[in-house]
C-alpha cells in the first residue's frame, strides 16, 4: 500500500476514536434531556393535583360553612316548638323542621363523600411529589454522569484531535476534503477493504458496502497509490496488495 492510502488508513483510525467519544458523549446528552422532559412532565402533573386538591377542599369548606348553618336553624327550630301555642303553629314548625333535617343529612352525606375525596387527592399530590423528587435525583445523576464523561474525556479528545491534526497534514488538500465528507456521510468511516472474492478469477467486492466492485477499479487500486472510491458506496478504497 502506498504512503497516501496508509496515511488516510492512519486518519480514519484517529477519526474513528474521536467519532466514538463524541458517540458517547452525545448519548448521555440525549439521557439527560429526556430525564429533564420527564421531570418537567411530572412536575406539571404534581401542579394539575395540587390545584385540583385545592379546589376540593374549598369545595369542602363551602360546604361546611352550609351544613353548620343548616345544624343552627334545626336547633332554632327545636328550641320554637316549645313556645308554640296552637297543634297548627306546632304542624308547621314540624314540617319546616323534618325538612331541615332531611336536608342536612342530605349534605352530611355529600360532606363525607367530599372528604374522602379530598383524602384521595391528597396521597395523590404525595405520589406525585414522590415522584417529581425520583425524578430529579435520577437528573441530577445523570448530569453528574455527563459531566464526568466531558472531564474525562476532554484530555483524549483534545489528544486524538491534535494528532488528527497532524495526521491530515501528510494529505493533499484535495483526498482530505474527500475524506472529511465522506466522514460526514458514514461517521467516520472513510475506508473500506476491498477483497478477492474468488481465488482464480479478478473478482473482487467493497467490504464498506458488501457490493462487487468494478475491474478497472480494482487493477488501479492495485497499480497506483491513488485515491479510488467504490461506485456504490463512495468510501475510498484500499488492498492488500498480497490478497
Ligand atoms: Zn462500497
Amino acid at each position: 500500500m502506498g504512503a497516501l492510502l496508509e496515511s488516510l488508513l492512519t486518519l480514519q483510525d484517529l477519526e474513528l476514536q474521536i467519532v466514538d467519544i463524541r458517540r458517547q458523549l452525545a448519548t448521555r446528552e440525549r439521557a439527560v434531556e429526556r430525564q429533564a422532559a420527564k421531570v418537567r412532565a411530572a412536575e406539571q402533573a404534581l401542579d394539575e393535583e395540587r390545584a385540583a386538591y385545592k379546589r376540593a377542599q374549598a369545595q369542602q369548606d363551602e360546604l361546611d360553612v352550609d351544613l353548620k348553618t343548616r345544624q343552627a336553624n334545626v336547633t332554632r327550630l327545636r328550641e320554637n316548638l316549645n313556645s308554640v301555642r296552637t297543634n297548627k303553629e306546632y304542624a308547621a314548625l314540624m314540617s319546616q323542621l323534618n325538612n331541615e333535617k332531611a336536608d342536612t343529612t342530605r349534605l352530611e352525606t355529600r360532606a363525607y363523600e367530599l372528604l374522602e375525596g379530598v383524602e384521595v387527592r391528597k396521597r395523590t399530590v404525595a405520589e406525585r411529589q414522590a415522584a417529581v423528587d425520583h425524578d430529579r435525583h435520577r437528573l441530577t445523576d445523570i448530569q453528574a454522569q455527563l459531566e464526568q464523561g466531558r472531564q474525562s474525556f476532554a484530555d483524549r479528545l483534545g489528544a486524538l484531535e491534535r494528532q488528527r491534526g497532524a495526521a491530515a497534514e501528510n494529505i493533499d488538500a484535495k483526498s482530505l476534503d474527500l475524506f472529511n465528507r465522506i466522514s460526514e456521510r458514514y461517521e467516520g468511516e472513510v475506508m473500506a477493504r476491498v477483497v478477492r472474492i474468488h481465488p482464480r478469477r479478478h473478482e473482487y467486492m467493497c467490504e464498506g458496502c458488501n457490493m462487487a466492485l468494478a475491474a478497472e477499479r480494482a487493477n488501479a487500486l492495485l497499480t497506483r497509490d491513488d485515491v479510488i472510491t467504490c461506485g456504490n458506496c463512495g468510501r475510498i478504497l484500499h488492498i492488500n496488495k498480497s490478497a
